[in-house]
């Protein structure tokens, strides 16, 4: 096992971080209680714990949100009310930045200046939705002829389930959160049994804040049992799901078959294409970000590049150069830019799809190892001899492992860009704005990103295509999300 410097920001606790459970306004500490405990992927030291919610806690949670819901305790605030409070939350977490940054790093094992990254992407989204919750209205139709007229309402979902992954935690939920508090609706929270942390600490300056008790509620639990009563609950009017597609069509199931209103963020194998007129030098760095933030574990991960023939020689070596050097090391030191996977467990998942490259004749190279082993580590790697159906192109690997196929055509590029079952996002790197718009038109995706990648932003949706999702998260589309519509229509003498 390595050791952490002591004096880096954040340090590793003497005694795990505990945080209480949030259930329908009260706060559940872990005394008398089952608990979940967190270890740090490296440094294998208990790093936090919380109280093991139960399918208990999720009656008792659901039922206050709906009460919550019918009493109009949130929704009958007016528009401008919601936005102070969102704002003020917002405030509060920049002033805990240190706290939810340190938890973030410990829990999901990530680099420090990452941690923060997210933090602040997380912050941004509470201010954005601040500003649609006085901006979310429906419509009037006095056009209709005689007396009459058409009153078109948008209200919230009453309760929504929201369910997220251990990924991003603090920036996943606040892609849904404050987007459905900003029209109104209540939510029990059931984030990532790995990485609930920085969520319930939310849920206390939610409270903090002035959320009334009940509104929200967040528990710390597993998705068989916690995770999937929530979803089964008749009292639940909508579920709002980032995970794995494979969850996410069990959900899906389930959800359909109750009809409750679906939001569904799930895998990607996004393509990172790069023609031969584009500006290479600043391809090659965002192709290998692409790759390798957050070690690869980002559904919008640029896991497949897809390079011109002409050039593919030259870019494979910029972008091994710059897989060189990434800074691979202690997470807790600033200067680190990856560090481990979130598990043992995804550590062999990477691993046994490197293996199945190879035995699918792919050729392996990785960045050669410039320290001591450290536990969970993957070294940024580049697959290259890929056909677009081995299962290094096809499935969502989630690991710092890139798999570059060679194109000769934007229609070629397009048609192996759609090849898989996934429709994320995608980044295309040319100077030529009609291939631009080209591949704008042609790709399956929710989101594709022209000589930028990762630069998400709380303005701008994000929707999976295909087997990505359904429905969308951020922009001023996401309060639709979370609202219905209802129409009055009016006879008048
Ligand atoms: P996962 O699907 O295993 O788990 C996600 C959440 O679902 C967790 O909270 C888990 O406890 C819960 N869950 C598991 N089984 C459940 C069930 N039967 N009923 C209800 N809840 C259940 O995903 P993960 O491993 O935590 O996260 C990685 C995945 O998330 C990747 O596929 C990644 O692409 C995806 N992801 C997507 C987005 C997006 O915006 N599209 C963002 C981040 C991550």
């Amino acid at each position: 096992m390595s050791t952490p410097s002591t004096a880096w920001p954040v340090k590793l606790p003497e005694t795990p971080i505990e945080l209480p459970a949030i259930v329908g306004g009260n706060l559940v500490e872990t005394r008398s209680r089952e608990v979940i405990g967190r270890r740090h992927p490296t440094f294998d030291i208990a790093v936090s714990r919380y109280p093991r919610a139960t399918t208990a806690d999720v009656g008792e949670a659901v039922a206050a949100a709906a009460a919550a819901a019918e009493k109009r305790v949130w929704s009958g605030l007016s528009g401008a009310q919601r936005a102070k409070i969102l704002l003020d939350v917002a405030r509060r977490i920049e002033d805990n930045l240190d706290e939810f940054r340190r938890i973030e790093c410990l829990e999901c094992g990530k680099p420090v200046t990452n941690a923060e990254r997210e933090i602040r992407g997380a912050i941004a989204h509470w201010e954005y939705a601040a500003t649609l919750a006085r901006h979310t209205y429906g419509d009037t139709y006095d056009n209709l002829g005689g007396g009459q007229m058409g009153l078109i309402l948008r209200e919230p979902y009453g309760v929504v389930a929201m369910i997220t992954p251990w990924n991003y935690p603090l920036l996943i939920i606040s892609q849904k959160l404050p987007f459905a508090l900003a029209v109104g609706c209540c939510a029990v929270i059931k984030p990532s049994e790995l990485t609930s942390g920085t969520t319930l600490l939310l849920g206390r300056i939610l409270l903090e804040a002035g959320v009334p008790p009940g509104v929200v509620s967040v528990l710390p639990g597993f998705g068989h049992d916690v995770g999937a009563a929530l979803c089964a609950d008749p009292r639940v009017d909508m579920i709002s799901f980032t995970g794995s597609t494979r969850v996410g069509k069990e959900i899906a199931g389930k959800a359909g078959a109750a009809l409750k209103k679906l939001s569904l963020e799930l895998g990607g194998k996004s393509a990172h294409i790069v023609c031969a007129d584009a500006d290479l030098e600043t391809a090659a760095q965002k192709v290998v970000i692409g790759a390798t933030r957050n070690a690869g574990q980002a559904c919008v991960s640029g896991s497949r590049l897809l390079v011109e023939r002409s050039i593919a020689r030259e870019f494979l070596e910029r972008v091994k150069a710059g897989m060189r050097a990434v800074r691979v090391g202690d997470t807790l030191d600033p200067a680190t830019e990856m560090g481990p996977l979130i598990s043992t467990a995804q550590f062999d998942r990477v691993n046994s799809y490197i293996g199945a490259g190879q035995r699918d004749g792919a050729t392996y190279w990785s960045r050669p190892s410039d320290g001591p082993d450290r536990k969970n580590y993957v070294q940024p790697g580049l697959f290259t001899a890929v056909d677009p159906k081995m299962s290094i192109a096809q499935e969502e690997i989630f690991g710092p492992v890139l798999s570059a196929i060679e194109f000769e055509t934007v229609d070629q590029a397009i048609a192996i860009a759609n090849g898989t079952p996934y429709g994320l996002s995608a980044g295309v790197w040319t100077r030529d704005l009609d291939k631009a718009f080209r591949f704008g038109r042609g790709l399956k995706a929710g989101t594709i990103e022209v000589n930028t990648y990762m630069a998400g932003t709380p303005e701008l949706p994000l929707t999976g295509h295909k087997e990505s999702g359904s429905g969308h998260e951020r922009g001023r589309f996401a309060v639709e999300e979370f609202t219905e519509l209802k129409t009055i229509h009016l006879q008048l003498n």
